[in-house]
């Protein structure tokens, strides 16, 4: 149990189970083999909370689960206008449990309240309304004017729609990716990460509240080469949706494969802001580095290489860097926290081994970085921010740290920064600050990636589709009017007329 103070009497009584069960065809369930597994709060590395932890046959059984509740629920079947009302129900459910979902998704991530309460747990609820809507206002089926036939594409939902979800953002990925899957009338079985699946089983109690039909939507936690990979080859799974680190995606992509369950990967990114000359390099430094510190850099499409015009390096660099010093690290929960822990040990272990590697390839730092101590709590799993410059082709330059980390590098042509942003082997995000809005749009358009931002970063509004391209992901994105698709079966039904 948590050693901070100031916990909501309901987080408390939720974190004192022994285990916190999984929710399984409507039911609170303990593993089949009674295992457990122990969630960190990373903000004072104690024990958080002791959780059910799946396995393949727990997984099977959620699967099953899913396949009934498809079959028999009603949920599949009844029309788009009726699911609406449970998922606005749910959503509503959301914001009025807002402040416990949210001390949760802190504790758990280590991310600070005001962000879980300000950017994640409501950006759930719309989710949900925004797709529940869209789909009210989807034709089921559309007449194909043919000549000789008549024709009409009818659509459906496909089934099982499974999920295998990152540490970062926990609850925000189970609205941007349950949210299109229910709307459409899939089921779910949804397998959260293993040091974060506090906010998802939670949520699981108002799915059960807002009397969404038992087996519609099934929790189980576990590890990724237990759990995960029991679901991702799991026969009796009609889609998978899978976000983390490309090289846990190539296996989820193998495995369904093997089974031709069609995929949607949402990978990792090494995003960059191009800034020109133009712009007030004070404006533009505080905003990059409130996007660097973001959840402690832990942000997939966040701007880790910042390519600042020469005529701007100087005074940037300046203000970026008493920028960053100034950043209040400390506990999630702490009110004056701007950036709290990595979210365990072993990730604090990764972006300082990434700070080591790049150093001994000659990277320069102009903010040291490193290991963070915040006196209140000295065994959590602080970071500090770091500015590195050097070659482009340094690894800090070059691969996903995950921590806020920043590299810089001058530019003097708009040429010249294309084609350092496009060396990348990612494409998810990428901004471009410039007040010529003619130059800004051209180099948008320039850069290989999912999204471009201009005069701006980490942009998620509903309706615009959200995913990456080569190491970036595959398979479609999240937030768009097309995520609901994904989720639709198209059936085409043709009678011969003679
Ligand atoms: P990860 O790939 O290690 O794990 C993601 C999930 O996969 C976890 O639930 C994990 O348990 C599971 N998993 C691990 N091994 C597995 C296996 N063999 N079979 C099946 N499942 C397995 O990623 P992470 O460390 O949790 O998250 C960080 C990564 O996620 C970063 O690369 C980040 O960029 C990416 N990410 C991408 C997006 C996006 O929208 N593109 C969003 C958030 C995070």
């Amino acid at each position: 149990m948590a050693t901070i103070s100031g916990l909501l009497p309901e987080v408390q009584a939720f974190l004192l189970q022994d285990p916190i069960p999984m929710f399984v065809g409507g039911r609170w369930i303990e593993a089949a083999d009674g295992g457990v597994l122990q969630t960190i709060d990373p903000g004072d590395g104690s024990p958080l909370a002791t959780v059910a932890e799946g396995k393949a046959a727990d997984v099977d059984k959620a699967v099953q689960a899913a396949r009934e509740a498809f079959r028999k629920s009603g949920w599949a079947t009844m029309p788009a206008n009726e699911r609406a009302v449970f998922l606005h129900r749910l959503a509503d459910l959301v914001d009025q449990n807002r402040a416990t979902l949210a001390q949760l998704e802190s504790l758990d991530v280590g991310k600070p309240l005001s962000q879980a309460a300000g950017f994640d747990v409501p950006n759930v609820a719309q989710t949900l309304r925004w797709y529940a809507d869209l789909m009210v206002r989807t034709r089921r089926s559309e007449l194909i004017a043919v000549s000789g036939f008549e024709a009409r594409q009818v659509r459906f939902p496909y089934g099982v729609a499974a999920f295998i979800l990152p540490w970062n953002f926990p609850l925000l990925l189970v609205g941007w990716n349950l949210s299109p899957a229910l709307a459409a009338g899939n089921t779910a079985v949804i397998k959260p990460a293993e040091d974060t699946p506090l906010s998802t089983l939670y949520f699981c109690k108002l799915v059960e509240q807002a009397g969404i039909p038992a087996g519609v939507v099934n929790v189980v936690p576990g590890y990724g080469h237990t759990a995960g990979k029991a679901l991702a080859e799991h026969p009796g799974i009609n889609r998978m949706g899978f976000t983390g680190s490309p090289e846990v995606g190539r296996l989820i992509a193998s495995a369904c494969g093997n089974n031709l369950v069609p995929v949607k990967l949402e990978l990792g990114g090494k995003g960059a802001a191009v800034v020109f000359d133009d712009v007030d390099p004070a404006v533009v430094a505080q905003k990059l580095v409130a996007a660097v510190t973001l959840n402690t850099g832990q942000v997939c499409c966040t701007a880790t290489r910042w390519l600042i015009h020469e005529k701007i390096w100087n005074p940037f660099v300046k203000i970026a860097r008493e920028a960053m010093q100034q950043i209040k690290i400390g506990h999630g929960l702490a009110p004056s926290t701007q950036m709290g822990p990595a979210v365990s040990e072993k990730q604090r272990q990764r972006i300082l081994g990434y700070l080591e590697k790049g150093k001994a390839q000659g990277a320069e730092f102009v903010l040291s970085g490193g290991p963070a101590t915040v006196t209140e709590h000295p065994e959590g799993f602080y970071v500090k921010p770091c500015m590195l410059t050097g070659d482009p082709d340094n690894v800090c330059a070059r691969e996903e740290i995950f921590g806020p980390v920043s590299f810089l590098m001058k530019f003097s042509e708009e040429e010249e920064a294309v084609e350092l942003v496009n060396r990348s082997n990612y494409g998810l995000a990428n901004s471009v600050w410039s007040a010529d809005l003619k130059r800004a749009n051209r180099v948008a358009e320039a850069l290989v990636a999912g999204n471009s931002w201009i005069n701006g970063h980490n942009l998620f509004p509903h309706g615009v589709p959200y995913a990456g391209c080569n190491l970036s992901g595959c398979g479609g994105g999240v937030l768009g009017p097309e995520t609901l698709f994904d989720y639709l079966r198209p059936q085409s039904v043709v009678r011969a007329l003679s």
